[in-house]
């Protein structure tokens, strides 16, 4: 069995911003919110869901599938392994059907409507394991899929910072001296509250802090230049070049995979340009598809705007579950990981809070 600290991660932090922005539900909402809808997805039969909750496209994302330990991730989240991924695959089959990125795109442009129960898969942060793992199953099965990517990891360019934070965590994980724990501590940046354990306070740094974290790895001797070398956590260009020959359509991810919501829209739109610039150039995709990294909560209208107006992209992906973003070229999508539910319990969890978010804005008059 895998084992991972169970602590706040940046992926936490950026969903806690989603709620804070959403408009107060009062005592009901919240009652309604934390026990009538999941307790409806336990009654009501899941083939009811799609026409219930009126969503007319399932988008779930993955970072990770394999059986292995993974240390670059496994503190951040939990993730699938092979046998609980292709029970997914199996699950999403007999419900869904499956359809490209050209399909989606071209349904939000009103050029063509998408079969009963569509589904789209998408994999973010082009980790190894979508060529050697994911790929071949999605194969097997038929089904199509899109990967986002960092420009900045590509044939290990680097590593993205909370990556780094989950090897600096299984590096603690193991019999290390206090005078190094006390070190790592001392370098915790002032705006990382005192409280709590060592684990979550190192997973509350921020990208703006990320030098502290190669200084913290230093200090631990946690080698992140030579674990990149002996293990290729990204997808080299080869791989993504025989992932696109496989039929898989390739996105955007960012440069450098920062929490969109600690920029200014200046650099949101710097960190999307220049890395859709770069998927375009080196792979020649058609569709200018870009996911957000961690989160597209607190992104606004002024982000949007340009992107779209200016063509660096035809389609962008949130994280926020299956609600409707203010932008109608903004899809919404739901996580898979960070739970060892079936695929059922999770998509009805996803319909679910579908019919109370419309329900909520039906009873503001939106
Ligand atoms: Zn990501």
């Amino acid at each position: 069995m895998r084992a991972s600290v169970q602590a706040p991660s940046e992926f936490d932090r950026s969903v806690a911003i989603g709620k804070a922005s959403a408009p107060s539900r009062g005592a009901m909402g919240n009652l309604g919110q934390r026990f009538l809808w999941p307790a409806l997805r336990t009654v009501v039969p899941f083939q009811l869901w799609p026409r219930l909750s009126r969503v007319s496209l399932v988008v779930p994302y993955y970072h990770m599938v394999s059986d292995a330990e993974v240390p670059h991730v496994r503190h951040l989240y939990r993730f699938r392994t092979v046998r609980e991924f292709e029970a997914d695959l199996d699950f999403f089959l007999r419900h869904f059907t499956p359809v490209e990125l050209e399909d989606v795109v071209a349904a939000l442009g009103g050029e063509r409507g998408l079969p009963p129960r569509p589904f789209h898969l998408t994999f973010d942060d082009g980790f190894r394991e979508m060529h050697d793992v994911v790929a071949p199953l999605l194969q097997k099965k038929g089904i199509p899929a899109t990967f986002f990517l960092n420009s900045a990891f590509i044939d290990q360019g680097g590593m993205a910072h909370h990556n780094k934070i989950s090897l600096l965590l299984d590096r603690i994980s193991q019999p290390i001296s206090n005078r190094i724990l006390h070190d790592i501590e001392k370098l915790l940046p002032p705006s990382i509250n005192s409280k709590g354990c060592l684990q979550s306070r190192l997973l509350a740094i921020r990208y703006a802090d990320r030098e502290t974290i190669d200084q913290m790895a230093a200090i631990a001797e946690v080698d992140i230049n030579q674990y990149i070398k002996l293990n290729r956590p990204y997808l080299s260009s080869e791989e993504v070049f025989n992932l696109q020959r496989f039929g898989f359509t390739i996105g955007a991810h960012s440069i450098d995979h920062p929490l969109y919501a600690d920029l200014s829209v200046e650099e949101q739109v710097r960190q999307t340009r220049v890395s859709m610039d770069f998927i375009l150039r080196k792979f020649g995709v058609r569709i200018r598809a870009f996911a957000f990294p961690h989160s597209d909560a607190g992104v606004i209208h002024e982000f949007f705007e340009p992107v779209f107006a200016t063509g660096v992209a035809d389609v962008c992906f949130g994280t926020r579950g299956l609600v409707r973003h203010f932008h109608p070229r903004n899809v919404e999508r739901f996580s898979m990981e960070k739970t060892t539910d079936a695929a059922k319990s999770i998509i009805a969890r996803q319909y679910a809070k579908a019919l109370y978010s419309q329900a909520l804005r039906k009873n503001a008059g939106a």
